[in-house]
């Protein structure tokens, strides 16, 4: 069965819960931050030009929500590639409430650990998140894919990392721009299609297609796999980069294995 993802409260923080294999994700929505426009309310991103004491205040509303602490978080510093590393204790805290000490140009970040809040800050670009059953428990890994890193096969890479450490079980493709929205230039439109064939329409690219597709050659099994199906562009509780022309907050989605 298709694990579901649905929608939570706490403290007015809204975020998409999806649990599979031990794992728990969270996408949240724009509501129940500190932020100012463009950036309201619940911007998570440190690298936008809004207050940095309203970001790390709403960092800490959504951690307070999920029951995670923010010392348990790992923020990568995203770049568009290809790269994954995999996170251990030492890395606990890591970009958590300020910016230098991020993983440095990461897209990718995977753990065995527990309680570890494995991060991916978006605005339209697509977090997947990817659970295994390991030989000692579950392993995640969590994904950030633009069309770039999509196209340069970041979501498959991290499956098939996942995949030489156990077994894949299950996927997660959250809010993030859609067939909807997502229009591209021909040239672009006939790279995907000949990657991904049947992802591209008449002058748009279904980007969770893409994902899926990866997920699914990379292993994944098909009916594991769990898109949200939210576009942030059309949808009002979310940010979009796209939609708001750059000037908007982002997104941080968490996912980390449960305590044994
Ligand atoms: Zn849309």
């Amino acid at each position: 069965m298709t694990p579901a993802m649905r929608w939570r409260e706490a403290g007015g923080v809204e975020w998409l819960e999806w649990r599979a294999g031990g794992v728990i994700a969270a996408f949240p929505s724009r509501v129940g931050g500190v932020s100012a426009p463009p950036f309201d309310t619940l911007n998570l991103g440190l690298s936008v030009n809004d207050e940095r004491e309203h970001v790390v205040e709403n960092r800490r509303r959504l951690c307070a929500a999920i029951g995670l602490p923010p010392e348990r978080l790992v923020v990568p510093g995203q770049v568009h590639g290809t790269s994954l590393a995999w996170i251990g204790e030492a890395d606990a805290g890591r970009g958590a409430l300020d910016s230098p000490t991020v993983i440095r140009e990461h897209d990718g970040l995977l753990t065995a650990e527990a309680g570890l809040g494995l991060v991916i800050s978006y605005a339209d670009c697509v977090p997947v998140v990817i659970v295994a059953e390991g030989e000692k428990g579950p392993l995640l890994a969590t994904v950030h894919a633009g069309w770039r890193g999509m196209m340069a096969g970041i979501v498959g890479k991290a499956a098939a990392e996942l995949a030489g450490r156990g077994r894949l079980v299950a996927a997660a493709v959250g809010p993030s721009i859609g067939p909807c929205c997502f229009a591209v230039d021909d040239e672009l439109r006939r790279r995907f299609e000949a990657r991904f064939p049947g992802s591209a329409g008449a002058a748009t690219v279904d980007l969770w297609r893409c994902a899926r597709r990866d997920l699914e050659s990379a292993g994944v099994p098909s009916a594991a796999v769990s898109v949200a199906g939210l576009c942030t562009a059309s949808d009002a509780r979310f940010f979009s980069h796209r939609r708001d022309a750059g000037k908007t907050g982002r997104h941080l989605a968490v996912a980390w294995r449960q305590e044994a």
